[in-house]
């Protein structure tokens, strides 16, 4: 049976808590953005603070052994300072049974980088790369079944299990699935999760109508199941950034050297015929800022979108399909933006981008509910100042985006299930 955070008694109890402590360190080690980890403190201290000590655990980066560089000591102290409290450190995450069992309420342990053990993902590591299918099937039953005693050592730690890493859920991984079942009934999400669930929920599951989808980005090809699913939960469906130029050329429409699929344009038709059928409106750009170079000072000229001269490039959203989207972000109660409208990261393509973000701002004034998430669109948004102007900023690109792929993700699925 799931619990919650607010109702759980955890008085002397001690809780394993799967956070997102992936952030970026320097050369020195030093931490460059420590979002993630400051995310996680509502969680952790509410635990502390109920009477209860964590046990904390993470993965960084993608090491295949044990690897001084990816070492989670090297963010000790800062958790520590974030935390209010001492974090303990366990060098090795499968051998805490002592430092786990010291711990007193109010304390905090953080266990090593999980992802030292190969049975964290589950996927067996060192096969030669000639190594027969047979090989490869008796490394993988390997890993498999030392996976639950890795999973049952962890479990083995605590009274309870939350998971608050987002970032990470739609992994079934040791940490993130398989750890709950050994916890029926003292499972739960962490504040964070809660979060990023309801933010998705808000959209796909009860949203208040007109629901409108905004989804850009570079290619159609990462973005297809987003659009297959989109196209039947959605009143509109507003298509930008270099994936728009693949539907245009599907029209019929001249893209000169615009990025596009050919070999998505089946894809591309069935989307809007789907949509069509189903009465959703999809807005496409009806006017490009075209450069001549993929680069930033390159010479810059607007172009009705399905008129692009042959050797130019749609780089940003022009005024007329801003205006217009404009409209349609306006008069939606609801609305989930995925991926940019134009090449922002060059500053002089961002205009597009950064209209829609102060769109989206405007909307969430009115009172709709926006959820930026799943891709670029959110370092967009926080680049450009708007994090905390629309209603919810997702942190889990990955996961965001099967979410909205209408994926069941198996981090929700072992707490809810
Ligand atoms: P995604 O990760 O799919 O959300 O794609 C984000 C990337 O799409 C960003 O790096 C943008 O620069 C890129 N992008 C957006 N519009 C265009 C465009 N018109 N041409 C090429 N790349 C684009």
């Amino acid at each position: 049976m799931q619990q919650f955070i607010d109702s759980y008694d955890f008085t002397g109890k001690k809780a394993i808590v799967r956070v997102d402590f992936n952030v970026p360190l320097n050369e020195n080690f030093e931490i460059t953005d420590d979002t993630r980890i400051r995310r996680a403190m509502p969680t952790l201290r509410k635990v502390l603070e109920k009477g209860g000590s964590v046990i904390i655990m993470s993965h960084l980066g993608r090491p295949k052994k044990v690897d001084a560089k990816f070492s989670l000591k090297h963010i000790v102290d800062h958790v520590s300072a974030c935390l209010g409290v001492p974090v303990k450190f366990a060098d090795d995450c499968m051998k805490a049974d002592e430092a786990a069992a010291a711990l007193k309420p109010g304390e905090a342990l953080l266990l090593e980088n999980l992802r030292f053990y190969a049975e964290e993902e589950g996927k067996p590591r060192g096969l030669a790369e000639d190594a027969s299918d047979d090989e490869k099937k008796a490394a993988k039953a390997a890993v498999k079944a030392s996976q639950k005693e890795f999973v049952k050592k962890l479990a083995s730690y605590a009274d309870c299990y939350i998971n608050d890493a987002f970032g990470t859920a739609h992994r079934a991984h040791a940490s993130t699935a398989l750890i709950a079942d050994y916890f029926p009934d003292d499972k739960m999400f962490g504040y964070l999760m809660e979060g990023e669930i309801k933010a998705i929920d808000n959209v796909l599951k009860h949203a208040e109508r007109p629901l409108t989808a905004i989804i850009g980005g570079s290619k159609v090809s990462s973005k297809l199941a987003v659009l297959k699913n989109l196209v039947g939960k959605v009143d509109n469906l507003i298509i930008g950034g270099g994936m728009g130029y693949t539907f245009i050329k599907a029209q019929g429409g001249k893209i000169g050297l615009s990025l596009h699929e050919d070999e998505l344009i089946p894809d591309a038709l069935e989307i809007l015929k789907t949509a069509k059928e189903k009465g959703v409106n999809v807005s496409l750009s009806v006017q490009t800022v075209a450069g001549q170079k993929f680069e930033n000072d390159t010479p810059q000229r607007i172009f009705d979108t399905h008129d692009i001269a042959d050797d130019w490039e749609g780089m940003d959203a022009a005024p007329a399909s801003l205006e217009n989207w404009k409209k349609i972000i306006l008069a939606s109660k609801t609305i989930l933006w995925n991926g940019p409208v134009g090449v922002f990261e060059l500053p002089n393509f961002a205009k597009g981008t950064l209209q829609i973000a102060e769109d989206l701002a405007e909307a969430t004034r009115n009172g709709a509910y926006t959820l930026v998430g799943g891709g670029d669109s959110v370092a967009a948004v926080t680049q450009m100042g708007y994090a905390d102007k629309v209603s919810y900023v997702s942190t889990g690109g990955g996961a965001m985006l099967e979410a909205i792929e209408g994926k069941e993700l198996p981090g929700v699925a072992a707490i809810r299930g």
